[in-house]
Order: structure tokens, then sequence, then C-alpha cells
């Protein structure tokens, strides 16, 4: 699939009607990053760090894990990688963490959740994060905040390991921006405060929209139910472009729909000009997205919505001739 690509894989991504598109690739472990150049994407938009942690039998340690960090940034030769910082509970139960016995572990105690309350592993690793980097820019953003509070706390632990960086005689580095995941409605009605403040913003489509249905994920019966193209869910997503737009909040979408050509595209036709994918979708998503105009896809889109379609799957396939 890589070679069919080759020849726009050094081309922008940008639609008939001049609009840019930045497309970046997810990653999570060290093997993953050779794909960086092979598929011609900008960046690493989302780097899942628990995958380090669910290969392991034991907790790593800060110095592996500053290695492994700084072998990243390495691999990535000056091209952003966005790093999260753990995201376990729910489906990712660490082999070395006494499991919760939770009813309802999506909804329970996971991710950021854990980190501020156990801060003692996200402590280690924003060390070991600010360590790997050495100076050199880094970015950090924190999974399924679902309120300011959560995002203030989350960047008080940075600026402690931060300032444990700096009286150790490490260098910080001048270039940190740190961000959330927007995966859970309640953060989409966040106070303007919220994202003005914010770094950036990253969309977590897969929990997003299990949210947004009330529809697991991982259950094939209900999930299949509601398309991603369903108007009230574009809708939705169209509300959190237009705040970040009010506040100047730099804004991508990174779950697995950014790299289904349809998807990615009435993704980007609506406003989300940066988008994550994995390696293997970079190609198929850029060359959908040349051929096509964005402006008229996105009056496609209004157009099935005000005729009351429930999904502009139909209306914009036709449109895009798929
Ligand atoms: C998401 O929820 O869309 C996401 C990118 O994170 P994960 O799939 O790791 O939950
Ligand atoms: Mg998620």
């Amino acid at each position: 699939a890589l070679e069919r690509y080759a020849s726009i894989r050094d081309k922008p991504a940008i639609s008939t009607d001049g609009h840019t598109v930045q497309l970046t690739m997810n990653a999570g472990l060290m093997a993953d990053l050779p794909s960086l150049e092979n598929s011609g994407a900008e960046g690493v938009g989302l780097f899942r760090t628990e995958l380090q942690f669910l290969v392991r039998n034991q907790m790593p340690r800060r110095g592996e894990l500053a290695a492994l960090y700084s072998r990243v940034l390495d691999s990535a030769k000056g091209k952003r990688v966005v790093f999260r910082t753990l995201d376990i509970g729910s489906d990712k139960v660490l082999p070395y963490m006494k499991p919760n016995d939770e009813p309802n572990p999506a909804l329970g105690w996971r991710a950021i959740r854990v980190g501020l309350d156990k801060p003692g592993v996200m402590r280690m690793q924003l060390q070991s994060l600010l360590r790997a980097a050495k100076g050199r820019p880094l970015s950090i953003m924190f999974p399924f905040v679902a309120q300011y509070e959560e995002y203030n706390q989350a960047c008080l632990a940075l600026e402690k390991a931060k300032h444990r960086e700096r009286l150790l005689g490490h260098p910080v580095p001048e270039d940190l921006q740190v961000g959330a995941m927007l995966e859970t409605p309640s953060l989409a009605f966040a106070p303007r405060k919220f994202f003005e403040e914010v770094g950036f913003l990253s969309i977590g489509g897969n929990d997003l929209k299990q949210f947004f249905f009330a529809a697991d994920r991982e259950n094939e019966r209900v999930r299949r139910r509601y398309d991603t193209l369903n108007v009230s869910f574009l809708s939705f997503l169209e509300n959190i472009v237009e705040r970040c737009e009010q506040t100047d909040t730099p804004l991508s979408f990174c779950g697995e729909d950014a790299g289904r050509p349809v998807e990615a595209a009435c993704l980007a036709a609506i406003g989300l000009r940066s988008l994550s994918m994995r390696p293997a979708s970079v190609g198929p998503v850029k060359s959908l997205l040349r051929r096509t105009d964005l402006g008229g896809l996105r009056d496609v889109i209004h157009d099935a919505r005000d005729r009351g379609e429930q999904s502009v799957r139909s209306a914009v396939e036709a449109y895009l001739d798929i």
C-alpha cells in the first residue's frame, strides 16, 4: 500500500479548493517509527505510551523510559511527536497492577483519573519525558480529561516535574506544548477559559463517539448502529471546531475514523485540518483529499443535514463518487 502512494508521499494534503490538511500518524512502539518516513506523515500526532507499559511484566524504571522516549525523538528527526501520558484502566490493564473490579471499566478509574489519584507513576513518566527531550521541543498530551480542573491538576504535576528536573541540573525544553484529549462530551462544554489556556486539543474520536451515543466501542452490535457521519455527531464536532476557532486553540482528531478516507474528508470539510491516523492510512487519505473540494463537501454535508437525513454518508459518497 505504501508503494502505491509513493508518488504523493512528499506532496501536501491539499484540497482542490486550496485547504491544507496536516496528516500525522499514531504510534506506540519503537517499531512504528520507521513509518514516519515511509508514510509521508508530518509527525506523530498520538504516541500511545501505555503500549510500552503493557508489553512488559513489571513497571519500567525512569531511566529506561527516558532512554526509550529519547530514541523515539531521535528517530523522529525533528518532526513533532505528541506523547500521550499513560492511558490505562478500562480495557488496558497492566499485568503488574492490581486490576480493579469495576462494573463499568470504560466509565471507571482510568487514564488521567489514575494519574491524578496515584501521582507516583505520572510523575515518573513526566520526568522521563522531560529528561528524554534533552532540551529539544516536546509535546505532552493528557488523556481522558473530562473537566478543566483535571487539566489544571495535570499541569501542576508537570510544573513540579519541571522543577525537579531543574533542581537535578537537567534542561527543561523551552518549547514545551501541553494539551489534552477531548474524548468525553463534557470537555466540549468546558468554560471558554479552558479553551484559552489549553495548548492544544486532540479529539479522541473512538472514545468521544462511544460516549456521545452511549454505545460501547468494543461491542460490535451497538457500535455499528451509529455512523460517524451521523448528523448529530458531526454537528457536535462542528461545535468543537467553532469553539477552538474562537479561542485560537490548535485542534486535531486522532481516533480511528481519521484513517478512513471518506470520514477523514468529512472531518476536514467541517474544519478539522489536522488528522492523526495509522501510518498505512496516510496515503489513501491524502489521495482522496487531493481530489476533493472541501467547501463543496461541506455544503453537501449541511444540505443532507438540513433535509433531515440521519447520516450524511450516502450524500457524501455520491458527491465523492465512491
Ligand atoms: C480515542 O479514544 O479516539 C483515542 C485515540 O484513544 P484510544 O483509542 O487509545 O482510546
Ligand atoms: Mg481514547
